[in-house]
């Protein structure tokens, strides 16, 4: 019960709205919000009488109590009150109703409950209420790391039960592990699932190598190799013949490595080899890294001979395959050295599972899709260096009139003559890896020649605008600025007429950088839009204070717009406010007529669509804006 009111303050207090809690007239609490948005002290407010009182408050404090007397003489539910004496000059709906049960205070006619509903962050409530199926898109985001942390078990979990593994060690390794006097003298080994002691230098080494990768395609492998009944071979032929087993193994791995590639004995028969650079895509590292360790499995099984005759041992190897590139855009995609080397040993048990002697590479959810991105990005690479990328055009069309007004460019990465693959899957890795940079700069620019070219055969008109997507590492490119005038400069483009589209997860940190930065390319004439709104965390307490010429209602919410009535309510609410900080409202995936006649009856000025055209070449483009 403790608990739960306590969670009920904290909602309280991090509500986007102010509470007020009033016993027998008496204010007796108030949340954080209300109190920032009377601009007072909880002094001041709390043990307030709404009745005559005689110590002087503040008038913010003085005009609510008069708005509550209102509400309760009239019998109202809510009210809308304007003042200069609260936050920001912000309108303010206040509502009364009952104490939640879940409060302090039992539901009595005594108590009252006093809520200030800021409109911007009424609006914002409204959003949030509707935009549940973006909400999940992100919990499930943020649950992707558990779920990840769960599948790298994979391997050791379907291979065998926990008692087998060790068993399996027991089985496998001498009674006392034969160790050199250097690593007897390491301390703190790190130490697997199974008890084997890894030096903190191979670890520290896996740790950098993953952390300065040379390329953001740069792959490695980490090799868990482990002799195959060393046990029993150490008790049949004594402990000697064992010894000197292990030397030879050693040795012979010792002599297979090279510059980029380093060893560590961690427990008498097991030994980790980390190979850095090993290939330049995820296929090529899983490839030379089973061949590598084939090799190695092959002359470790050549048989040797002894005072006691001829003998031989047999290897099990796990692989890890370290995606050292890609671990840099995202680390909690792949994990730390640690979690390679316990990759690399639930591997190494499948072989032992698949009779020894075996070869098997750690393969999991995570990894695949790792390899997924790892392969996309060389490719990406290649796409750049090659400029397989060309840019489209979706026009955007007056609600009103039905005329071609602009555009918005979209990327497309051609292969042979098609668009195949989509911005939707292969933006997200070039934002990662960085290259977003360079091609958002190829597409400024390439979109102020398309322009050039239009305003040449007279097809494109000073009022009418062409809109680019900006992304966040694109945004935050110091270069950004130069060359968006430089582009302009070159083509003699008007600012105003490129509109720079951005998302809202942009403004997630240094919101005031962010707002700067704005503002000086709007200083130059550019207009900005505020992209996919209604799909992140849409505040619209934000809208008021970003440089904006526009709000774009994302998709999601426009595609069904004639059949969904909730959804309905919610583009209502968002064009309300839209249009109340002065921005115009371009709605996008207009697919039915029917949602056009919704949008127009709306008030919203433009829109994007199949219903009017989906993204097409300049050729197509310019034979839209002819006919
Ligand atoms: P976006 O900025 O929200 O672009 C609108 C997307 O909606 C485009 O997808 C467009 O083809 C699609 N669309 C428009 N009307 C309709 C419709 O009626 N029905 C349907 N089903 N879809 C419609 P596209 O071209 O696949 O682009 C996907 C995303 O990739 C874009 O979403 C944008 O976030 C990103 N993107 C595309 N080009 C660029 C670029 O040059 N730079 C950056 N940073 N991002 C880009
Ligand atoms: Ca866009
Ligand atoms: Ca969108």
């Amino acid at each position: 019960m403790a608990d739960r009111h306590k969670l009920y303050k904290k909602v309280l207090d991090r509500a986007p709205f102010g509470t007020l809690l009033f016993a027998y007239g008496v204010c007796i609490d108030a949340n954080n919000r209300a109190l920032q948005i009377l601009k007072c002290q909880r002094s001041e407010i709390v043990g307030a009488a709404l009745s005559e009182d005689q110590t002087p408050q503040s008038a913010s404090v003085e005009q609510l109590k008069q708005v509550i007397d209102k509400l309760q003489q009239d019998q109202l539910s809510g009210i809308l009150w304007r003042s200069e004496n609260i936050l920001e000059e912000d309108e303010i709906v206040v509502s009364q109703g009952p104490v939640e049960s879940d409060g302090s205070l039992d539901s009595s006619d005594d108590v009252l409950s006093i809520t200030l509903y800021p409109l911007p962050a009424l609006a914002h409530m409204v959003v949030k209420e509707f935009s549940t199926v973006a909400t999940v898109a992100a919990d499930q985001a943020e649950l992707a790391q558990p779920v990840a942390a769960a599948a790298e078990t994979e391997v050791a979990t379907e291979a065998e039960p926990e008692a087998e593994l060790e068993q399996d060690r027991e089985q496998d390794n001498p009674p006392e592990p034969v160790a050199s006097p250097t690593q007897q003298s390491e301390r703190d080994r790190y130490e697997t699932l199974s008890g084997l002691p890894v030096s903190p230098r191979l670890i520290h080494s896996i740790g950098d190598y993953l952390d300065n990768p040379q390329s953001d395609t740069a792959c490695g492998a980490l090799l868990l190799i482990d002799l195959d009944h060393f046990n029993s071979i150490n008790e049949s032929l004594g402990k000697a013949v064992g010894n000197q087993i292990l030397e030879r193994a050693a040795e012979t791995i010792k002599g297979l490595c090279t510059d980029n590639m380093e060893m560590d004995q961690v427990a008498g028969d097991s030994f980790l080899v980390l190979i850095k650079n090993i290939a330049d895509s995820a296929e090529q590292a899983r490839e030379a890294s089973l061949a590598i360790a084939n090799e190695i499995r092959c002359i470790l099984t050549r048989p040797f001979f002894t005072e006691n005759g001829e003998v031989s041992v047999t290897a099990s190897v796990g692989i890890s395959v370290l995606y050292a590139g890609l671990y840099y855009a995202s680390p909690e995609v792949l994990g730390t050295a640690e979690q390679a080397v316990q990759q690399a040993e639930s591997a190494m048990f499948e072989a032992k599972r698949r009779g020894r002697d075996n070869v098997v590479l750690f393969d999991s959810q995570i990894t695949r899709q790792a390899r997924q991105r790892i392969n996309m990005q060389s490719s990406l690479r290649k796409a750049v260096a090659n400029q397989e990328f060309d840019l489209y055009v979706q026009p955007q069309v007056s609600t009103q009139t039905g005329d071609v007004v602009g555009g918005e460019v979209l990327l497309r990465w051609m292969h042979s003559g098609q668009a195949q693959r989509s911005p939707a899957d292969f933006i997200p890795v070039l934002e990662s890896s960085g290259m977003i940079v360079d091609v958002g700069l190829w597409v400024i620019r390439t979109s102020c020649e398309y322009l050039r070219n239009m305003l040449d055969q007279g097809l494109w008109t000073p009022d009418m605008q062409m809109a680019v997507n900006i992304s966040p590492k694109q945004f935050h490119d110091p270069q950004l600025i130069k060359s968006l005038e430089h582009s302009l400069k070159s083509y003699d483009i008007r600012p105003d007429m490129l509109t720079l589209e951005v998302t809202e997860t942009l403004l997630i940190d240094d919101f005031e950088s962010v707002v700067d930065k704005m503002k000086k390319i709007r200083n130059m004439g550019t207009r900005f839009a505020i992209d996919d709104f209604g799909s992140g965390y849409s505040s619209m307490i934000y809208l008021k204070r970003l440089p904006l010429d526009i709000l774009k209602i994302d998709r999601e919410f426009i595609t069904h717009l004639n059949s969904d009535k909730e959804t309905l309510g919610l583009v209502e609410a968002i064009m309300m406010v839209a249009h109340h900080y002065g921005l115009d409202v371009v709605a996008e995936g207009v697919e039915k007529r029917e949602v056009l006649e919704i949008l127009r009856g709306l008030g919203c000025e433009k829109y994007q669509g199949a219903h009017f055209s989906m993204p097409v070449s300049l050729d197509k483009f310019q034979r839209l804006l002819v006919a």
